[in-house]
This record gives structure tokens, C-alpha cells and sequence, in this order.
């Protein structure tokens, strides 16, 4: 991967504020109590190309490192699209990972040009109600009879699923092993085939208008041209894509938290109660400026992170740092900035609240802080492995 200069960054700042910056809080607001699906927004980040931000040229992208596109996510998030418009180009951006490391020849020919170009959706189908954070549990299953895959099982918090054309899938082929648990299951990217997979949208506190959704797969019949890779070894090919996500949260947190931020200091100026602007009290500024330190220093973690991953440098302990400093920096910055806002935090009509829901999820997904704080403890500190 090249790395891009200062000012090659800075051009890419101004591009996609300038782009994400057409769509105001009005709009987002709009999204957030209507639930709808932003088209809008991604058909302008399709026409600048910015789907297919890491997919590499030869197959229509953009050939973007992960330094730029963790800058671009941050900017749509700064902007104040929250994670629901995050997510939007989040989903497009990271989901093709697998596909463009293991996929066969065909399979990149065939459907990253389209996805660069924002015209094919995909979600991601992990995720399943009985096995939480061990994914060794899934129960999913594959089986395989007269030359195809029969599909069988149910997943949640399937994102994107309502729209989406294909679904990158996790099953297992192979009973679990206890001594290799994490073998055994097997990558497809298939047409999310609505047949034969009934797709029902959760009902959930935030990012209302990129939905989630539980698939119920019943005999979901898949060729040998789907499976991504080898037959066995899908886990191993989305721990490829564990690193990468967990930097761009914390960028993408940042830039949220940054927003919430910017709101607060211009409320805290604003608002006059006992003649005087409430940010003269330090109980409103000191909280203000002890975020913007963490945020700061939450986003050079995660800038540093994607400069060690875009020179293909071990980042594990960093990517995971990004993550929960983003994370935490960011709902916090959303919850002072609640704080600031008093009894009008709690009115739509100031933002606020959408800002501070969107920004709870990311304590909880698409990794949880504590399976970070596992991470950190076995694999940085060697302790032992408490899971
Ligand atoms: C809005 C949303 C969108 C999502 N989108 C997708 C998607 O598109 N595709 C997909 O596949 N998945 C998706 N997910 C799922 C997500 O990535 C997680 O995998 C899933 O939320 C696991 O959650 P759980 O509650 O089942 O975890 P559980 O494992 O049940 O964990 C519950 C709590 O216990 C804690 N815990 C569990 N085990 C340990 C341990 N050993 N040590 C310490 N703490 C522990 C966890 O940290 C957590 O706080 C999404 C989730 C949400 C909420």
C-alpha cells in the first residue's frame, strides 16, 4: 500500500467534507425518525467513487490505504451524519475485504467493480443469537449434497439485509473441533436470496435508518463458484479483517465525538443563564476540554494504527487501542455535550440525542470493549486467556 502525503490527506479532508457537508443534521435527523434508507448520500459517495475507497483499481476502486479511508469515514462522521451515515459507507467499504483477499479471480472481476461503483449492496452474516461473541458456536450449517451447499440456520444484527443483493455468510462445513474450535467454518458470498432467507428488521435504539436485521436461512442452495477460499478456513479470513475495522471505528468515533463537541462549545457560548455564557462555568468547560484531549489523542492512535497497517507492520495491540480510545472518547465527548445541553439535549430538535445513541453502539459492536480489553490482557500483557 502507498502511503499518502500530508497534503495529498489533507485534499481528501476537504473533498469529502465538502461532499458529506451537502447532507445537514436536518437531513440526518429526517433519516433517524423515518427510518428510511440514505440513498441520497450514498449515491454521492458512489459518483466520487468512494464505495470502492480500498477496493484497488484494477477492479474499479480507488486503491486507497487504510490511513485515507479511516480520513474519509472520520469526515463523514464529523459532519454529522452519526453512525447511521457512517455505516452507509462503512458497509460498503470493509465487507469486500474477504473477497479481495481470498476470492477467486472470478469472483473480483465479477462483483468488486460493482460494488465499488455503490450499484451491488452486501451485508455481513456472522453474527448469531446463541453464540455471542464466540463465534466457534455458530450453528449455522452447510452441508453438502449433489455437487451444491444446503444452508441452513439464523443469524442477527444482520446490517444492510434489506437492501442488500448478496450476503457474505459464515457457516459451519465441519463439526466443531475443541481443539481447533475456530476451524471448521466456511466464507460464501451469496445472493441474499429472499426465497429462501426471510429477512426481519430488529426494532433498535439508534442508526434507524441503516436497518439490522435476523436472517432465517432454510436450505438456501449455494454453487462451489461462492465459497470464498478454501473450504474450512473462513474464520482465519475474517480475522484478516479484524484490524483494519477496529482502526476505522476509531476514527470514525472520533470524528462523531468531534461533532458532538463542536455543537457543545457553540451552545456553551451561546447560552446565557445567570448573565453569563454557561461555558464561563468550568463545570461545563473543563469536561469540554478534557475531550477534546482525549479525542485527540484517541484519533492519533488510530492514525498511527493505519500507518503501521498501510505498511503491512504488525498493529494488533494498536488497532485495538484505536478501538476502545475512540469508542470511550467518543460517546463521552456525545454525553457531555448532553450535559451542556440541559433539559434541550433531550429535544430532537438539537441533535444531540441522535448523536448520542448512534455513538453507544460502538462500545458494544462491532467488538465489545471488554473482548478488547481480552485482547489487550492475553495477547499484550500475557496474562492468561480468560475466555
Ligand atoms: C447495530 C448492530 C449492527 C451489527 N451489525 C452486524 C453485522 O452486520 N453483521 C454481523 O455479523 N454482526 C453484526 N452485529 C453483531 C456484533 O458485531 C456482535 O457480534 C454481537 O453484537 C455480539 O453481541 P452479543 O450480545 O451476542 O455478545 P455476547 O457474547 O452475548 O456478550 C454480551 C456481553 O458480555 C460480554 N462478554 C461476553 N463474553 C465475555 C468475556 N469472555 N469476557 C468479558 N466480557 C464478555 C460482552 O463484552 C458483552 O458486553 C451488529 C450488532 C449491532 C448491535
Amino acid at each position: 500500500m502507498t502511503l499518502t502525503s500530508e497534503s495529498d490527506l489533507e485534499l481528501i479532508r476537504k473533498t469529502v467534507r465538502g461532499l458529506a457537508n451537502r447532507f445537514t443534521l436536518d437531513y440526518w435527523r429526517e433519516k433517524d425518525q423515518t427510518g428510511t434508507y440514505p440513498w441520497e448520500f450514498i449515491r454521492a459517495f458512489a459518483e466520487g467513487g468512494w464505495m470502492g475507497a480500498m477496493i484497488p483499481e484494477e477492479y474499479g476502486g480507488l486503491g486507497l490505504g487504510l490511513t485515507e479511508s479511516g480520513v474519509m469515514l472520520h469526515e463523514i462522521a464529523l459532519s454529522g451524519a452519526g453512525t447511521g451515515g457512517v455505516s452507509a459507507i462503512h458497509f460498503s467499504v470493509f465487507p469486500s475485504g474477504p473477497i479481495l483477499r481470498h476470492g477467486s479471480e472470478e469472483m473480483k472481476r465479477t462483483y468488486l467493480p460493482e460494488l465499488a461503483a455503490g450499484r451491488l449492496l452486501m451485508a455481513f452474516g456472522v453474527s448469531e443469537p446463541d453464540a455471542g461473541f464466540d463465534t466457534s458456536r455458530i450453528s449455522t450449517r452447510a452441508v453438502r449434497e449433489g455437487g451444491k451447499w444446503h444452508i441452513t440456520g439464523r443469524k442477527v444484527w444482520i446490517t444492510n439485509a434489506q437492501n442488500a443483493h448478496r450476503l457474505l455468510l459464515l457457516a459451519r462445513t465441519s463439526p466443531r473441533n475443541e481443539e481447533r474450535p475456530l476451524d471448521g467454518m466456511t466464507l460464501f458470498f451469496t445472493d441474499l436470496n429472499r426465497d429462501r432467507i426471510d429477512v426481519r428488521e430488529i426494532e433498535k435504539l439508534g442508526r434507524a435508518c441503516v436497518d439490522s436485521n435476523e436472517l432465517f436461512i432454510d436450505d438456501l442452495v449455494v454453487g462451489d463458484e461462492d465459497v470464498i477460499g478454501e473450504v474450512g478456513k473462513g474464520f482465519r479470513y475474517l480475522l484478516d479483517g479484524l484490524n483494519p475495522e477496529r482502526i476505522v471505528v476509531g476514527m470514525e468515533q472520533t470524528g462523531l465525538g468531534r461533532c458532538a463537541l463542536g455543537l457543545a462549545v457553540d451552545y456553551a457560548n451561546q447560552r446565557v443563564v445567570f448573565d453569563r455564557p454557561i461555558g464561563k462555568n468550568q463545570a461545563i468547560a473543563h469536561p469540554l476540554a478534557d475531550s477534546w484531549i482525549r479525542l485527540h489523542a484517541a484519533e492519533r492512535v488510530a492514525m498511527h494504527a493505519a500507518a503501521l497497517f498501510d505498511q503491512n507492520l504488525p498493529c494488533g495491540p494498536e488497532a485495538n487501542a484505536a478501538k476502545f480510545l475512540g469508542s470511550e472518547a467518543g460517546f463521552e465527548a456525545c454525553d457531555r455535550a448532553m450535559q451542556t445541553f440541559g433539559s434541550f439535549s433531550y429535544s430532537k430538535e438539537f441533535h444531540i440525542e441522535r448523536l448520542w445513541r448512534e455513538s453507544r453502539l460502538l462500545k458494544i459492536a462491532p467488538v465489545s470493549q471488554e473482548m478488547v480489553l481480552n485482547f489487550v490482557a492475553t495477547n499484550v500483557l500475557g496474562l492468561p486467556k480468560s475466555y
